[in-house]
């Protein structure tokens, strides 16, 4: 066996990929994989789309690469276009990227750059939430709530102003009302001990990701958020960078609750996993503000470059064409019940929640006292492996708040069939009957 040059992270030795079509993946010796989490929930239409290969090939015919101060570029235009329609022209002005980290960097510093030029330079933190993930730039990084990864660098980092967000699943008050009144509280509180007028912006992710497994806001805690910010003069940004193009049902989570942010993020489906290609998306005003103060002091050289654009608008295309937010719903239902199933069929599964596409499971040891398992039990990483013996892969973690533990996402493409979704559901069925007998 060669060594590997490649280091990514600790672990058993992975199968190595031969080729993909649709929802199935195929290893070198043969062995299928249904892609139970769309590899990093990016590969959003599935694998080996003769669709996006041909926009791909057409463009790499023209030109694959312009920089975006030397050129206008037609796809970059039409995915921003496109962008802007999916926020039904709520946010008008597009940023391109090429990760989920690089829109979130962007947005920190558009915000923060939109206040400077207006003359607010002691505006300097951000609010952000406990657990959340954000990205693993410095800047990504220092408003991300997750220990584990924060630890190295916490000291240099920025850092952000840590507040709790709504857990429907642990809230110990009797209802979700008292539960987001006194989760706001708490961040109102938070910024009044650091100046209301020394805080940026407060970012969250609509719908959580690897990092809560799919925890849910509501219209209310939004309501709320939108409020403080309106009254404080900060901004909201929201993440969508796992949770948007369509992931839950709509094109953006947003959506669901009705509350508009000043900015948002998004990247991972954008490119469906073809190409990467993000996009932070803005409220006309703030960018206005910043090109009359002198422009965006930030960029990346990828940025919108000819070839990331067409793979992404082929991809929202494709959405569009096959009408596939319809398919994300209608299989949304179909997986829900059939994850509420197998809940009811292990006490050790405390709980399902999601939107469209998008399902966390979390494990814990007594479904009363809702306690996690030990941390050195690794159950995250021993569903992880026993689904993929069973051809099934899903997306792990271990959530190190001190109170939530293992979890694991199901977020397959927005293409699967009804036969595949329950042919996903009896693989993670069977696995998780193999973890029943290891943890009983
Ligand atoms: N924001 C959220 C909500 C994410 O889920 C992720 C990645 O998982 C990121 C940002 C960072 O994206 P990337 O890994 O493309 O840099």
């Amino acid at each position: 066996m060669t060594t590997s040059p490649l280091f990514y992270q600790a672990g058993p030795a992975m199968p190595e990929v031969s080729h993909g079509q649709g929802v199935f993946l195929w290893d070198t010796r043969g062995k299928e994989y249904l892609d139970g989490c769309s590899g990093a929930i990016s590969c959003n239409l599935g694998h080996g789309r003769q669709d996006i290969r041909d926009a791909m090939t057409a463009q790499l015919d023209r030109v694959a690469f312009t920089y975006r101060t030397q050129f206008e570029n037609a796809p970059a235009m039409a995915l921003g276009n496109a962008l802007v329609e999916m926020t039904e022209g709520a946010l008008k002005k597009v940023f391109f990227v090429s990760s989920g980290s690089e829109a979130v960097e962007s947005a920190l510093k558009l915000a923060r750059q939109y206040f400077t030029t207006r003359g607010e330079p002691q505006r300097r933190h951000f609010v952000s939430l406990r657990p959340s993930y954000h990205g693993s730039t410095l800047g990504a990084l220092g408003v991300t709530g997750y220990q584990p990864l924060e630890a190295p660098f916490a000291d240099i980092t920025s850092g952000s102003l840590k507040v709790p967000g709504p857990d429907f699943y642990r809230r110990p008050e009797a209802d979700r009302e008292t539960h987001v009144r006194r989760v706001l509280d708490e961040t109102r509180e938070r910024i009044e001990t650091a100046g209301g007028d020394t805080v940026i912006a407060i970012v969250v992710e609509p719908v959580g990701g690897a990092s809560t497994g799919a925890r849910l806001v509501d219209r209310a805690y939004l309501k709320g958020l939108r409020a403080l910010c309106d009254e404080f003069g900060c901004l909201l940004i929201f993440d969508e960078v796992l949770c948007g193009v369509g992931r839950t049902g709509r094109w953006f989570a947003y959506q669901h609750w009705g509350v508009v942010p000043d900015l948002l993020t998004t990247a991972k489906g954008l490119g469906a996993g073809y190409y990467p290609v993000g996009a932070l998306l803005c409220r006309e005003d703030i960018v206005e503000t910043v090109m009359a103060g002198g422009g965006f002091q930030h960029g990346h050289t990828y940025a919108g470059n000819p070839l990331a654009c067409a793979t992404g608008l082929a991809a929202v295309e494709a959405i569009r064409r096959e009408g596939l937010l319809d398919n994300v719903n209608a299989r949304g239902r179909q997986l829900q019940r059939g994850l509420e199933a197998l809940k009811a069929r292990h006490d050790w599964i405390g709980d399902v929640r999601g939107l469209g596409l998008l399902w966390g499971m979390e494990l814990v040891m007594d479904p009363v006292g809702k306690t996690p398992f030990p941390a050195d039990a690794n159950l995250f990483a021993r569903v992880t492996a026993l689904a993929k013996e069973e051809g099934l892969l899903i997306y792990p973690r271990r959530t190190l708040d001190g109170r939530a533990g293992d979890h694991f996402l199901v977020s397959p493409p927005f293409t699967i069939d009804e036969d595949e979704t329950v042919l996903l559901l009896e693989r993670l069925g069977r696995a998780l009957d193999r973890l029943d007998r290891e943890v009983a």
